[in-house]
């Protein structure tokens, strides 16, 4: 099995790590009700995408 020659520095392990940031998600607000939806998601509130009904929303 291949075996690290050196101990990774603090400094290579944090160059590594800078990439590992996790992004907020995004939310945009639903045309037809103005709630807050996921981009390319139907919204959860109304039941809309693309301006059509796709299901009908809950009571
Ligand atoms: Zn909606």
């Amino acid at each position: 099995m291949a075996v690290p020659k050196r101990k990774t520095t603090p400094s290579k392990r944090n160059m590594r790590r800078s990439h590992h940031a996790l992004s907020p998600a995004a939310f945009q607000e639903c045309p037809n009700c103005g709630e807050l939806k996921r981009p390319h998601n139907m919204c959860d509130a109304c039941g809309h995408y693309n301006g059509r009904e796709i299901i009908a929303p809950e009571d």
